[in-house]
């Protein structure tokens, strides 16, 4: 689910939940939610865990599903930020229920900073075989930090800090406004968000110590809120720090930091070109692999569409105490890695995941399947792209067994919420001419397109059968199993594209 899906003020739309109209317009809504402070959207208040380091212990795991068994809930959805969303609630939490999140470490014990603990590390940060630093206890500096101040509370809740370890699972693609990513035994490299909504941050040219980074965070964080004071405005719809950065140049601000370090050391930020972040890959937490640790690997487990019902929660929670080290990591690709495993119990850990009915590996078509929230959860959504996502994936589970992964991504607007890069097939939500939902397919970024004509668009039901096709040419048609979709879709002349999506 993504982060950055759009939800109105609550003094324009009020929602309805089975078919019944929710007085849930009396208080102002947050644009952004937290646990504190959850938004509105079309099926109900919907709100934000922000789960530090995205790592749940097991007591965290049984307090998780007793809060969704007491709300009513089936399912929590793991975000692309690695944290936990609830929605289609039909009032506020508790405060027993807020009291009781507070005591696990699921919520802030300062309301006022609930929403801006929004930090992300590598789900493998300490157990990462290839890793520098391990980023842990930079993190939980960092929440600390925010913990004791409170005039922090300023800053937008998509202030997002990312924390990457140098090792193979890697977040520097993802769009996190600051980024520090281990480049030496003690050095990390500084990334900005200047770009586009979605786009990752970039490198400007400044390398810190460990010893640096926090004073670093805090002097952005500070110099953000400065800018904001500034220029006032609407709080509820405070800038990011791109816009920021935007409004006064990156010269400025630089200026404007280095002020705040009060340190000896000079630096200007540049906007610098990033050589590393194509490197990433969102498929490589998925399945099993060896941690730094002796004897002792992580299994990854793909959440189809970030959803985790309670009884997977109870069970994976269960298995985690029972053979690893009683934690679960969120992953910000919306799946949980399940560490700490010997290589004599994961036969048995990987049979009990199965029998959870989860699945494991990164080329099941659910494993990299993305959708925003779409028709059910969002007011400019034309389609039903959860419901449309599923279908899909368990078209093509039935059909095919994939010896590649296949990132699937399900849009229910040209805005996509639910991953802004490149996916091997986008599916965009249109309305035809008669107004019914339905879909334009892009294929590798735009590279083949079924659909630009309105003639041309799909109706959910038929996109399955488009897409099996395409699946199965690609299956007779390539070179070899080595070969890419992309390598593949090089290779056909738009005519031939354009066939192979065809639907009789
Ligand atoms: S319909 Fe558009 S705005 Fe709404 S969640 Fe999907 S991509 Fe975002």
């Amino acid at each position: 689910m993504p982060e950055c899906a759009h939800v109105a003020i609550a003094s324009t739309i009020s929602s309805r939940r089975m078919g019944k109209e929710l007085d849930l317009v009396s208080v102002e809504r947050s644009i952004c939610p937290d646990i504190y402070h959850p938004a509105i959207a079309r099926d109900g208040l919907l709100t934000r865990l922000r789960v530090p380091g995205g790592v749940l212990n097991e007591s965290q795991c049984q307090a998780l599903a007793q809060l969704l068994a007491t709300i009513g809930l089936e399912y929590v959805q793991v975000t692309n930020r690695a944290n936990l969303q609830l929605r289609s609630l039909d009032r506020d939490l508790d405060p027993s229920i807020l009291t009781k999140l507070t005591e696990c470490g699921l919520a802030a014990s300062n309301t006022a900073v609930d929403g801006i603990r929004n930090v992300m590390l590598s789900p493998t940060a300490g157990i990462d075989a290839g890793e520098l630093i391990d980023v842990r206890p930079l993190a939980a500096a960092w929440l600390e930090y925010l913990d004791v101040h409170p005039e922090l509370g300023a800053l937008s809740n998509k202030f997002s800090v990312g924390f990457d370890g140098g090792g193979s699972v890697s977040i520097l693609d993802r769009p996190n406004d600051i980024t520090l990513l281990a480049v030496g035994a003690n050095e990390f490299r500084l990334y900005l968000n200047m770009g586009d909504l979605g786009t990752r941050p970039v490198p400007v040219g400044v390398i810190l110590s460990v010893a640096e980074c926090l004073p670093m965070l805090a002097a952005i964080a500070q110099s953000y809120r400065q800018r904001i004071e500034v220029s006032g405005g609407d709080i509820r719809r405070k800038p990011r720090l791109r816009d920021i950065i935007g409004s006064c140049g990156l010269t400025e601000f630089s200026e404007l930091v280095r002020r705040e370090i009060r340190g000896s050391r000079h630096f200007i930020f540049k906007n610098l070109t990033d050589r590393d972040a194509d490197l990433v890959s969102g498929d490589l937490h998925l399945g099993v692999h060896p941690q730094r640790q002796t004897d002792r690997y992580y299994q990854g487990v793909v959440l189809p569409l970030g959803r985790w019902t309670v009884g997977q929660i109870r069970g994976l929670g269960s298995i985690a105490s029972r053979y690893g080290s009683g934690t679960i990591r969120l992953t910000p690709w919306q799946n949980v890695l399940l560490p700490d495993v010997s290589a004599r119990d994961l036969p048995l850990v990987q049979s009990m995941i199965t029998d959870l009915g989860l699945v494991q590996t990164a080329t099941h078509p659910t494993s990299l399947l993305r959708a925003c929230a779409g028709a059910t959860g969002c007011q400019f959504a034309a389609t039903d792209t959860q419901a449309d996502a599923i279908a899909l994936a368990e078209y093509l589970a039935a059909k095919f067994t994939l010896d590649r992964p296949l990132n699937i991504h399900v849009s229910g607007c040209e805005k996509s919420c639910a991953q802004h890069d490149r996916a091997d097939i986008t599916l965009w939500g249109q309305s035809s001419s008669d107004r019914s939902p339905s879909y334009r397919i892009e294929i590798d970024g735009a590279t083949a397109e079924f659909g630009r004509e309105t003639s041309d668009l799909l109706a959910p039901e038929r996109v399955p059968i488009a897409i099996g096709n395409f699946i199965t040419a690609y299956h007779e048609q390539r070179r070899d199993r080595d070969e890419s979709l992309r390598a593949f879709i090089n290779r056909q002349s738009s005519a031939q594209l354009q066939q192979l999506l065809h639907v009789a």
